[in-house]
């Protein structure tokens, strides 16, 4: 049964109307694309995704991964699939070329990433860690390292895993216990036990190559003294032939709520004290390396969020126009679907937009020529990706949640797709760092960074944005609503400044979650009224095009429906209150 569904239209909108990719081709790093090769990239990638991905999905789910002496089986299809994935070039599209990566912006890798999570997240997880370890390897690696394994991680002979947690440390990284001691020749002995690893083993790859973070025997305690090692499965000799066996071990594969299809692993690391990996970069620096695997990852969290909220949304709205109710009327016409209907919608297409805007800001960041730019874009990627992670993978299980109920109870039984995109989507709030710790990291950190230049700068953008849009009389109070808005964000910003200066911790704690929330809103509703600016002016250049109409009916929703919860939640913080601190629970 095919499940997959994505409003094509919108993806193109953002890409080449909004966020105008063909800016991109002027800058030296992207000089020899176009628009054409662009929109190839995302036609092969979605069908890819709808002949490929998509017809495992539902099955996947149902046969789940399961060991069979001693390793981890995947189900039916998910190797043949990989391997071809792999073979086009999807898992680095947006990386260099030098070891296999295709070198396209990271906005059109955002738009196939939506597209092949929506059509099959646990597939795609096993692609996006071999990425992500190539990266890493690419960017702190010794030549060697990135010669012996980059090549095969792209090309799908070999997957990748990141290893933080352990058993007792899940949030709180700095508590690892996993160790590494230096041998003669120069790798390390590691000894160590990790929890819930992605795709710690499989069945899909002749080897898997690991990412451990180990503390070297006597550096400090916490997160300063962490190190990283890469230690692959099965270890691979100079002439870059597989040689024997790691003493890395997987002794459990994890039964879950959603995801299914995704190997969630329990890995011993030198049970027969013979397990050995390499430094990768300096010693007790991993967690900043660490860091940029997990910030690309915690920008997937985001697109797995609006991913799965995109096509739950579109299979509610085919179904919606099905189903009859009343007297042959279908349940598209009753006030309160359309509602729902249009929350989706508008929360989907401000998702998206975020998440394309953070894409794009990460190509100014790596291509544009100017440093001040470069700079300015490195800063907001900064500041909005735990926003993409937390916003979009909370208001995406609520979106699944608000689609399903659209099926009635048709979204409750398992012969339609939505319950496995509510079940799917629910992770992306808890892996990569659970939601609460994303908002302590815009609040604790973002927001101070650079003497709160990182804040300062998106606040001015937005600002300016508003003054821009002072003529615009047929948004007149979706726009005047947007500066109240900012100017509660800021409010509320000072406030946190505030506490922080007296020293005041409970209630910057108490006040983060609430304040993720209400910036992401304000953020999407810059993003929604800037997109309707485009469709106004698409408009008044003479297209008939309802998308264009649509897209200004779907910021004023969003301004009236969803933008006054930043009120509300800044109302929350600023009360002080104190009481569910003092509750005896
Ligand atoms: C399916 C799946 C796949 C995973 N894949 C990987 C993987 O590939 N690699 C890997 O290393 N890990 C992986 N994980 C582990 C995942 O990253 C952790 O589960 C996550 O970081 C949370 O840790 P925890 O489960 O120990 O929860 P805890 O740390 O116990 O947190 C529980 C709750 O308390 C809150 N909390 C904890 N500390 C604080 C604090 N200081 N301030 C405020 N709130 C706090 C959290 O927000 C959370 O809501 C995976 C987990 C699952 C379920």
């Amino acid at each position: 049964m095919a499940t997959y569904k994505v409003d094509e239209r919108d993806v193109h909108f953002n890409i080449f109307e909004y966020l105008n990719i063909k800016e991109l081709t002027a800058y030296d790093k992207y000089k020899d694309q176009n628009e054409e090769l662009y929109k190839m990239i995302l036609n092969e990638g979605l069908k890819f995704a709808l002949s490929e991905f998509d017809p495992l999905y539902v099955a996947g789910d149902r046969e789940e991964c399961h060991m069979k002496d001693g390793v981890v089986i995947v189900p039916k299809g998910y190797k043949e699939a990989y391997a071809k994935f792999a073979e086009n070039g999807f898992v680095g599209i947006d990386t260099p070329p030098t070891y296999g990566g295709q070198g396209l912006p990271c906005m059109i890798n955002t738009a196939t990433m939506e597209f092949f999570t929506g059509s099959n997240v646990p597939l795609l997880l096993y692609a996006g860690l071999s990425r992500g370890v190539a990266n890493i390897l690419e960017a702190f690696g010794s030549p060697e390292l990135c010669q012996a394994f980059c090549a095969n991680l792209y090309n799908g002979k070999w997957s990748g895993t990141m290893c933080l947690t352990e058993p007792q440390a899940g949030s709180a990284v700095g508590d690892i216990r996993t160790s590494a001691k230096k041998n003669a020749d120069g790798t390390y002995t590691i000894t160590g036990n990790k929890l819930f690893i992605t795709g710690g083993d499989q069945n899909l790859t002749e080897n898997i190559i690991h990412t451990v973070l180990a503390r070297v025997e006597g550096d400090a305690p916490g997160t300063k003294g962490i190190s990283l090692f890469l230690v692959p499965k099965i270890w691979v000799k100079p002439d870059g032939t597989l040689g024997e066996r790691n003493d890395v071990n997987c002794v459990n594969v994890e039964h879950k709520m959603g995801i299914k299809a995704s190997a969630t692993c329990t890995l011993n690391f030198g049970e027969e004290g013979k397990c050995r990996g390499f430094l990768i970069g300096e010693q007790s620096r991993g967690m900043k390396m660490m860091f940029q695997m997990m910030n690309e990852a915690r920008l997937m969290c985001g697109v797995q969020g609006e991913a799965l909220a995109a096509t739950a949304y579109e299979n509610a709205l085919a179904y919606a126009k099905e189903r009859i109710q009343g007297a042959n009327t279908a349940i598209i016409n009753y006030p309160n679907v359309r509602r729902e209907l249009a929350l989706c919608k508008a929360w989907v297409e401000g998702m998206r937009g975020l998440l394309y805007l953070t894409g794009k800001s990460i190509d100014l960041a790596h291509g544009h020529p100017d440093d001040t730019i470069k700079e300015k874009a490195k800063n907001r990627v900064e500041l909005l990706t735990p926003i993409c992670k937390a916003y979009c993978s909370d208001v995406g299980f609520k979106i699944t949640e608000m689609a399903l109920q659209i099926y009635g109870g048709y979204g409750y039984v398992s012969e339609y797709p939505i319950e496995q995109y509510m079940r799917d989507v629910k992770i992306a709030s808890i892996y990569e760092g659970a939601n609460g710790i994303q908002a302590l990291d815009l609040m604790g950190r973002k927001l101070a960074s650079k003497a709160g230049q990182l804040f300062r700068e998106f606040y001015e953008d937005l600002t300016q944005f508003v003054a821009s849009q002072e003529g615009n009389t047929e948004l007149k109070n979706e726009i005047s609503a947007l500066k109240k808005a900012i100017d509660t964000v800021a409010q509320v910003a000072m406030k946190i400044a505030e506490w922080g200066m007296s020293g005041e911790k409970t209630k910057p704690m108490l006040s983060a979650n609430y304040f993720l929330e209400l910036t992401g809103h304000t953020t999407l509703a810059y993003i929604l009224l800037d997109q309707a600016r485009v469709a106004q002016a698409a408009i008044s250049n003479g297209s008939k095009d309802s998308f264009y109409r649509n897209k200004i009916r779907t910021a004023r929703f969003f301004v009236a429906h969803v933008l006054p919860m930043v009120q509300m939640r800044a109302k929350n913080i600023l009360s002080e209150d104190l009481s569910s601190i003092e509750m005896e629970f």
